[in-house]
């Protein structure tokens, strides 16, 4: 299965891309954590990330599409991919698009989680990540353990989720009628606890619950 997992920041991309991943035995290729990455690790390229990530802007397309092709040549993405927070821009889709055509392995299919805007901005800023486990909270709606390392994303502060909202929706919406008109676009509601949208998509997917 190869699979775009699109959504706005904070509408629960990475979570159902963990699921996802469990169920179809494939890896979940996740731009922003290569991106994040990087950054940690303190390669040239994380660090120029990095200048377009905290001002919640989307860092230029060369720089992603050269990250994905690169690692859709490894062994795992040869069964399959869950990408997630990629493409963000049609020229990025036509990227994979022509990417993917060279391997013959087209896209099967392309979901997104829809979830209103004022939903959005109180997901991003109550959301914590254990930096041990990884393992993403919900100060409100999934409260950590009381052991957790918690962190504070960066772009997770409100006027950064702000930016990030309105690049989404200047840039990534577009991708809709780009799929939709491929007939690959399923479209499930994200708002819910994570199982529900789980159970969401495994219908919209008719993979079993
Ligand atoms: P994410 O974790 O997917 O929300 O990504 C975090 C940040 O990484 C974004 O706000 C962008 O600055 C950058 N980023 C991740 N994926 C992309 C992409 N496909 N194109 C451009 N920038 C990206």
């Amino acid at each position: 299965m190869r699979l775009i997992l699109l959504g706005p920041p904070a509408s629960g991309k990475g979570t159902q891309a963990a699921f996802l991943c469990e169920r179809l035995g494939v890896p979940k290729i996740s731009t922003g954590d290569m991106l994040r990455a990087a950054k940690a690790a303190g390669t040239p390229l994380g660090l120029e990330a990095q200048r377009y990530m905290s001002l919640g802007q989307l860092v230029p397309d060369e720089v992603v599409i050269g990250l994905v092709s690169e690692r859709l040549e490894d062994e795992d993405a040869k069964k399959g991919f869950i990408l997630d927070g990629f493409p963000r821009t049609v020229p990025q889709a036509d990227a994979l698009k022509a990417l993917l055509e060279s391997k013959s392995a087209p896209l099967d299919c392309v979901l997104q989680i829809d979830v209103a805007r004022e939903l959005l901005v109180e997901r991003a800023t109550l959301r914590r990540t254990d930096k041990r486990t990884g393992q993403i909270y919900h100060l409100k709606y999934s409260p950590p353990p009381p052991d957790a390392e918690l962190e504070h994303r960066a772009d997770d502060r409100e006027e950064t989720v702000i930016k990030r909202l309105d690049e989404y929706d200047a840039m990534t919406a577009a991708l809709l009628p780009y799929y939709g008109q491929a007939g690959l676009l399923h479209r499930v509601d994200g708002v819910g606890k994570p199982q529900e949208v789980t159970a969401r998509i495994a219908a919209s997917l008719k993979l079993e619950a």
